[in-house]
């Protein structure tokens, strides 16, 4: 039985609290927009190497996943330091009965204010919300997952899959059987479906375009965006016009298609100010149009208008309510509530349609493996979807969530007769201002 303790910490060291670079448990560790996590001196000493190459370079490439990630302007240690990561190090570390990271036992840690806080971990607090399906898994096979990255729900009741490691686009029902798939010899990142109900798939390395959109069933309609070769998109959602919003996390900015699929404007720039973006990852528009943005190396969600004025914006680094820890897939529920994916916090957050912080519809995602964190989120119909992302971990989760029981009152949705029928109508909650 001790040899098997031991067997557990050594697993949880060697792939959750190592770091990849010196494969030893972490010092100081600090996270990067790509949701990797290093030692600062060891960041430090691989961003000197990389940049000597590159003269006046400020960007490096991760050194698991290679993604570019810009240096932040006072050095790599600039980058957030991981209290999660350094918290459970400590616990597993003073733990007298190691094992209890997989038992009842509720390990404690640090915020960033110095208070201990309870860390719950598999089985002793499970998600607060009923997980009514879970499908798919890591692996190489047909059917199977290597990175989901994007995420949405079509009209006749599919779920739409996109995975940016095997670049395939999976068609399934919500029993979580698959229906169908197809590849792409580009590197695909996030899907979102036409007035049509084709498929919008941005895609980056394709000759330059950086739409591909798709029938459900996988044939090829057309491709787009081939200026903007540049821009390395991300996330993306149409409109209640057909419009597509694309964010493209090289230049750090929102590109706006028309119905037409040509691009029309753009807004945003690298930066850390309230006009600014840092890794703009994942987008989506509420009933009026508005698009909501996860700026995530600013640690906040951004609410502009199509034309690019800043509506208002919400959340800060930090891992209380209503803060958040690099925030990636965001979604809107029937009226308006915001998800927001809240990857390095290991939960999804609920905040009201002006951002006030509502609930937390999933938790501790850790508990289900090795650094195991929500990525892409839809809503549909009281559910809430969610891909999860870990080490050699992929799956789909489905949650009931009835988003009435934490909204906030709000009279407008009361019509004359007192009633107020969340599916069939959507003219009522336009009121609000
Ligand atoms: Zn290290
Ligand atoms: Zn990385």
């Amino acid at each position: 039985m001790h040899h098997r303790r031991q067997n557990i910490v050594q697993q949880i060291e060697e792939t959750f609290l190592s770091c990849a670079v010196c494969l030893q448990p972490y010092d100081q560790p600090r996270a990067l927009q790509c949701l990797h996590t290093f030692c600062e001196k060891c960041l430090g000493d691989y961003c000197k190497q990389q940049l000597s190459r590159h003269e006046g370079a400020t960007m490096f490439p991760c050194p698991v996943c290679r993604q570019d990630i810009t240096i932040p302007p006072n050095g790599v240690s600039g980058f957030p330091y991981n209290h999660l990561i350094a918290s459970l190090k400590d616990a597993v570390r003073t733990n007298d009965r190691p094992d209890s990271f997989h038992s009842n036992r509720v390990l404690s840690a640090t915020s960033e204010r110095g208070e201990r806080r309870p860390i719950s971990t598999r089985a002793s607090v499970r998600p607060s919300t009923k997980c009514s399906a879970r499908f798919g898994k890591f692996g190489e096979k047909e059917a199977e997952f290597s990175n989901i990255s994007g995420l949405t729900v079509h009209p006749v009741g599919d779920i739409v899959v996109a995975d940016c490691g095997k670049n395939v686009i999976t068609v399934m029902g919500f029993n979580g059987i698959s229906k169908h798939s197809f590849s792409c010899k580009c590197c695909i990142r996030d899907v979102a479906i036409s007035k049509f109900g084709t498929l919008l798939v941005t895609v980056s390395q394709s000759d330059g375009a950086i739409l591909h959109e798709y029938t459900l069933d996988g044939r090829f309609v057309a491709q787009y965006g081939d200026k903007y070769a540049q821009e390395n998109p991300f996330g993306i959602v149409v409109t209640s016009r057909n419009k597509a919003v694309v964010s493209g996390i090289t230049k750090n900015r929102i590109l706006i298609f028309n119905e037409r699929k040509k691009q029309t404007h753009w807004f945003g720039e690298a930066g850390d100010t309230l006009e600014h973006f840092l890794f703009p990852y994942y987008v989506t528009v509420n009933s009026r149009d508005d698009v909501i943005i996860s700026d995530s190396g600013n640690h906040r969600i951004k609410v502009n208008k199509m034309d690019g004025k800043l509506k208002f914006s919400f959340g800060s680094q930090g891992s209380k309510d209503g803060r958040m820890f690099y925030p990636m897939g965001v979604c809107v529920d029937y009226l308006d509530n915001i998800y927001v994916a809240d990857a390095n916090n290991y939960r999804v957050q609920m905040f009201s349609h002006k951002g006030k912080y509502l609930a937390t519809p999933i938790k501790n995602t850790f508990a289900y493996g090795m650094d195991v964190k929500p990525i892409s989120i839809a809503f549909s119909q009281d559910q809430l979807i969610v891909s999860l992302r870990g080490a050699r971990f992929a799956e789909i989760q489905v949650f009931e969530w009835d988003p009435f029981i934490y909204a906030e009152p709000r009279s407008s949705l009361l019509g004359c007769c007192g009633s107020y029928n969340k599916v069939a109508d959507s003219g009522l909650y336009h009121a609000w201002s």
